[in-house]
Formats: structure tokens, sequence, C-alpha cells
């Protein structure tokens, strides 16, 4: 896969661990950065709308872009589909943004073999009982859906090993600090400013 100029972030966390809260902040400061709008399955919640947080699609729609090879990863989550296009990523990143996938380890892994140079950040929750106030404190699933979302989260927070970095989002300032470096410093490695800045690279070494 070709180089870009812009760096791929991926972003996992059990639900209700504030990834969502973390990026919204992070794309509010920093207009480098941009985040990949999902398709998924699952029915909108109260305050979403189509196109923002994420594509509202039917099974059949999406059956029909795997199909199409449309998507750069998919995965089923929860009883859904949800999948990141490939047409919502890369002429972002040639445009020298930095993107967000807010996806779960499994898109992760997927993300990971496709394009190596992704850098991987995994959020987690300071104790299960905040993930389970904050789940509720959301206010947007139901007691059902809240406990299946408990119990599928250890096993996706058994998988914050296979990322380069680990926030624990406590303190909601401090965990924002954290992430805003990392994005910071990953823009800074040679191999990103030699694609970004070669006409000045070359310039430099060619008196
Ligand atoms: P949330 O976890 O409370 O934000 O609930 P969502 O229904 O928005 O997301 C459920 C799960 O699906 C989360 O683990 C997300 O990271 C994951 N997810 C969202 N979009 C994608 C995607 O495009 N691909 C994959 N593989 N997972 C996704
Ligand atoms: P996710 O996208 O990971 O499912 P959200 O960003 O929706 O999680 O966060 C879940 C809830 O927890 C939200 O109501 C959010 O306001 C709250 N929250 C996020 N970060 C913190 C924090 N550091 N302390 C307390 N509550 C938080
Ligand atoms: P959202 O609706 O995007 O999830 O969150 C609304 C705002 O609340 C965001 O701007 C976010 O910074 C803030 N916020 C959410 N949770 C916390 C928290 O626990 N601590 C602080 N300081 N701010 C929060």
């Amino acid at each position: 896969m070709d180089k870009h100029k812009g760096n791929l972030f991926i972003l996992s966390a059990p639900s209700g661990a504030g990834k969502s809260t973390l990026y919204k902040a992070l794309l509010k400061q920093d207009e480098q950065v941009r985040i990949s709008i999902s398709h998924t399955t699952r029915a909108p919640r109260a305050g979403e709308e189509d196109g923002r947080e994420y594509f509202f699609t039917d099974p059949e729609s999406f059956l029909d872009m795997i199909a199409d090879d449309a998507f750069f990863e998919h995965a089923q989550v929860f009883d859904n589909y949800y999948g990141t296009s490939k047409a919502s990523i890369f002429s972002m990143l040639e445009e020298g943004l930095d993107v967000i996938l807010e996806i779960d380890w499994q898109g992760a892994r997927q993300v990971r073999s496709l394009y190596p140079e992704a850098i991987g950040i995994f959020i987690l929750p300071p104790s299960l009982q905040a993930l389970e106030e904050r789940l509720k404190g959301r206010g947007t699933d139901s007691e059902d859906v809240i406990q299946r979302r408990m119990a599928k989260a250890v096993n996706e927070m058994s998988h914050y090993n296979e990322y380069d970095f680990v926030i624990i989002n406590d303190d909601f300032d401090a965990a924002l600090s954290q992430i805003t470096s990392i994005f910071k410093a990953m823009r800074a490695k040679n191999a990103v400013m030699v694609q970004k800045h070669n006409n000045l690279i070359n310039d430099l070494l060619s008196l």
C-alpha cells in the first residue's frame, strides 16, 4: 500500500470508556485531525445523525458494499455490522490529514495487517464500576444493552496489549492531554516527515 502524508490512528476501547468524548474534544482543538465515519447497521441513538456519527445502513446494503469490496475493514460487533469504507480514509491521508478509526479490536487487526504504519491507541476506564456508571450516565442505551456491553467489555479490554499506546481515562483533561501529545509526536516521526517535507529535505541536502 502506498505511503501517505497523514497518519492513520486506531482508537479502541470498551463501550463507555470515553473514546467518542475524547476524539470529539481532540477534533475541536486540532484542525489536522479527522474522524472516519463508519457504516453501521445499528439504529441511530437519540441525537445521532446519518453522516455525522455513522452512515446508518440496512443489512442488505451493507452486504452489497462487502461484495463490491468497498470496505477497508468490517466486523460484526454486538448484533450489528460495522465497517470503514475505503472512500472514507485514503483521500484525507493523501492530503496530509491524520485520520482516526474508532473501531473494535477485530477491525484493528485487519487494519494493522493491511496498513502496518497505523498507530493503535487503547482507552481503558479507571474501573469496571466507572465503566458501568458511564454507560448508565450516558443515557443512550437500555439496561439490557448496557449489560451486554459490560459482558463484552472484559473481552475487548483483553486486547489492550495489541496497541502501541494505552490511556487510562480517569481524569478527562489528563487523558485528552495524553492523546494530544501522541498525535503531535507521531507527526514528527522520520518517515512521516520525509513523505510530507520531501522538497525541503532535498533542498537542504543539495548544496
Ligand atoms: P460505543 O462503543 O458506545 O461508541 O458504541 P457503537 O455502537 O458506536 O460502537 C460499537 C463498537 O463497534 C465499538 O467497539 C466500536 O469501536 C466498533 N466500531 C465502530 N465503527 C466500526 C468500524 O467501522 N469497524 C469496526 N471493525 N468496528 C467499529
Ligand atoms: P465510548 O465512545 O467509548 O462508548 P463515550 O465517549 O460515549 O464512550 O463516554 C461514555 C460516557 O462517559 C459519556 O457520558 C461521557 O460523557 C462520560 N465520560 C467520558 N470520559 C469521562 C471521564 N474521564 N470521567 C467521567 N465520565 C466520562
Ligand atoms: P459529548 O456529548 O461529546 O460526549 O461530551 C460533551 C462535552 O463534555 C465534551 O466537550 C467533553 O469535553 C465533556 N466531558 C465529557 N465527560 C467529561 C468528563 O468526565 N470530564 C470533563 N472535564 N469533561 C467531560
